[in-house]
């Protein structure tokens, strides 16, 4: 059985281009697959960010993941810093990462260009993602388009580390791609992304998703309600192909191009079509919030099974790495205590 590895930042609302893109994917992939997913949160200090909201953000993306479909039965959901070998395992690798495949990352150029001081952090993030995979060995990673360059460097840095020390320890990890490889954000330009502001939570209750889709970009061709539009152009429309029914999706273009439509019954139909498919996630978020103990059981039953396989990796790292072993607990304490004595 393949193993799969996703993991999501608790930098901001999980919203419906994660949902879409990768979160859904993962509740599917829970039904034949062993599934290992993180709340990253060593990944979120990368970017500036409130230590207050830290932990809370944390129990809302569980929440979120939970309410999405992730059966704590089925598939292992933990918080990363939960489980200290990822930062181990991230400082060996970074021992045969190079520093030119760190700078090239397109992720790294958008958030560096966002920051008035780059951390060293941000840089090394793809190593760190590197090794939240590599921990678990895991061959499958479900991720939306961005991650791809990432999932690239995270095969070549199992390639060179297997290579530096002779061994085939770490298997490439492939990536796993929704039809939603890319949700565009609500001002059409840049992907959707929780640092960004551009998003709809999955978790918003139906009025603010109106709010939110009232104003967004369409194609700028239709500047008055009278001017046609082209469809393909325009990223309501894409939400509708992932939302809406065949036959919607079909008026819904007839109505862009004849301009028989203005954007806003467009919208209105699209923000419909979203709240119902996702009043169930947010019903079933309200439950795990007032019963806050599920949710931090979940998190503490999947943060036990990793850290058994994280502590197995590390073990075999270090001996293939050469460190030397440490001496069992209790030992050397006999001699210090002579050394006292005389
Ligand atoms: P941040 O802005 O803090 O980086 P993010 O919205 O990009 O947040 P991540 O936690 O970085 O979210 O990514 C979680 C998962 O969601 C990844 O698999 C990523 O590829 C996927 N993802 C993020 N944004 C999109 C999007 N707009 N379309 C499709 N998939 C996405
Ligand atoms: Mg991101």
């Amino acid at each position: 059985m393949h193993r799969v590895f996703s993991g999501i930042q608790p930098s901001g609302e999980l919203h419906i281009g994660n949902y879409l893109g990768a979160v859904r994917n993962w509740v599917a992939l829970q039904a034949d697959h062993d599934c290992i997913f993180s709340i990253v949160d060593l990944h979120a200090i990368t970017q500036s960010y409130d230590p207050k909201e830290l932990a809370p953000r944390t129990f809302e993306m569980a929440v979120g993941l939970l309410a999405a479909g992730i059966d704590p039965d089925r598939a292992a959901l933990f918080v990363q810093s939960h489980v200290p070998e990822h930062t181990e395992l991230a400082w060996a690798l970074g021992s045969v990462t190079p520093l030119g495949e760190l700078e090239r990352m397109t992720q790294f150029k958008d958030k560096s260009a966002r920051e008035e001081t780059v951390p060293a952090g941000l840089l090394n993030y793809p190593i760190l993602q590197a090794a939240d995979i590599l921990l678990y060995q895991a061959d499958r990673v479900p991720v939306g388009e961005d991650q791809l360059q990432h999932l690239e460097l995270a095969r070549e840095i199992a390639r060179r580390w297997n290579a530096r020390f002779g061994t085939e320890l770490f298997p490439e990890p492939q990536p796993l791609l929704s039809k939603a490889r890319r949700i565009v954000g609500l001002d059409g330009k840049a992907k959707m992304s929780k640092s960004l502001g551009n998003t709809v939570g999955i978790l918003d209750p139906p009025e603010v998703i109106w709010e939110k889709l009232r104003p967004a970009m369409t194609d700028p061709a239709r500047k008055t309600r009278r001017d046609p539009g082209t469809p393909e152009l325009c990223n309501i429309y894409a939400l509708h192909q992932l939302l809406s029914k065949p036959a919607e999706i079909e008026h819904v273009a007839v109505q862009c191009r004849t301009a028989g439509w203005g954007c806003l019954e467009c919208k209105r139909l699209l923000a419909d079509n979203m709240i119902a498919a996702l009043a169930p996630i947010r019903e079933r978020a309200e439950d795990l919030k007032a019963h806050p103990g599920r949710v931090h059981e979940a998190l503490a039953a999947g943060a036990a099974k990793c850290r058994g396989i994280a502590a197995e990796t590390m073990a075999k790292v270090r001996d293939i790495m050469g460190f030397a072993p440490a001496a069992p607990a209790g030992a050397g304490s006999h001699r210090g205590g002579r050394a006292q004595d005389g």
